[in-house]
């Protein structure tokens, strides 16, 4: 089984600045591994523990974002992908899924592809969804756990609002995980002293057939303003139960008094 993990890098803190087109400026800022995309390869790890398979690891984004690739391999990924080329910069979700499935496509397809349900900067939880039209195989978000996999089948629990559900989907699938459900691996001496030797393949667009994609012109969306919303100052009074039960029906019926009601 191909298990493919999603993994984006992303500022450590929420106090980023933005450069003037809206995109976060990624210089001098502390960087982590989102932490949805954790879970995905938590859980990538546990199914091949259970079934048997390779997990590849894929990330598009600066050459920075080779540290998400080392934690992948950490994790037990077999093999690690690192799309890298300036033309992609500033892609918005579309761009960013149209070169990641062609990255998946272009590199030996996926029974299963793993991403996070969102990714703590963009924020969009677009592009799992996304991909998985442009690949068109069956989608399904916010995963929890993963039961079983048998028969091209794969069964797991979703979690929306306050219920738990149980979904089972034909495989090729992409599921998105939820961030701090999944245990995180506790990789084997083995794994991690192979991990640093773990050769990353780089992609560009040109071995992608992806030139003439340029991040900021192909993406149909543009980010036009960013600001903190004021919200209504509303004025707060207090009063005793009695004195506010009066003014609410007041309020409700004006110019009746309280005892006609
Ligand atoms: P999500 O869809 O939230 O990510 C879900 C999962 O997809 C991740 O957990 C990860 O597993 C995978 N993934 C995402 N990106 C990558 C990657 N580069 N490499 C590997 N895996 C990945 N774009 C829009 O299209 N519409 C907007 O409204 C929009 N608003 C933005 C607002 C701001 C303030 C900023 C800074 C950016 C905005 N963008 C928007 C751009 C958006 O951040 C990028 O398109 C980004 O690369 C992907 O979107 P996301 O971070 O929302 O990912």
């Amino acid at each position: 089984m191909r298990i493919v993990v999603l993994v984006k890098q992303v500022p450590k803190d929420i106090n980023v600045s933005l450069n003037p087109d809206f995109t976060v400026n990624r210089e001098n800022i502390q960087k982590i591994t989102n932490p949805a995309d954790l879970s995905a390869l938590a859980l990538a790890t546990d199914v091949k523990k259970r079934y048997g398979g390779e997990i590849i690891c894929m990330t598009m984004g600066p050459s920075s974002a080779v540290s998400c690739l080392r934690e992948a391999a950490i994790c037990g990924a077999n093999e690690l992908y690192h799309i890298c080329d300036p033309a992609f910069a500033g892609s918005d979700t579309f761009v960013t899924a149209l070169v990641l499935s062609t990255a998946i496509r272009l590199t030996g397809g996926a029974d299963l592809i793993l991403c996070g349900r969102h990714a703590i900067d963009g924020e969009t939880g677009q592009v799992g969804p996304e991909i998985s039209v442009m690949l068109d195989i069956s989608c399904i978000t916010h995963i929890t756990s993963i039961t079983e996999v048998s028969s091209g089948i794969l069964l797991c629990h979703r979690f929306v609002g306050y219920e738990t559900q149980l979904f089972s989907v034909n495989m090729p699938a992409l599921v998105t995980v939820c961030d701090f459900f999944v245990a995180p691996v506790l990789p084997s001496i083995e794994v991690m002293r192979n991990a640093s030797s773990l050769p990353i393949n780089i992609l560009t667009a040109k071995d992608l057939d992806l030139v003439g994609i340029n991040g900021r012109e192909s993406s149909p969306t543009r980010v036009e303003r960013v600001f903190i919303k004021e919200r209504d100052k509303r004025k707060v009074a207090f009063f005793e139960i009695d004195e506010g039960v009066e003014k609410i029906i007041k309020n409700l019926h004006p110019g009746t008094n309280n005892n006609e009601r």
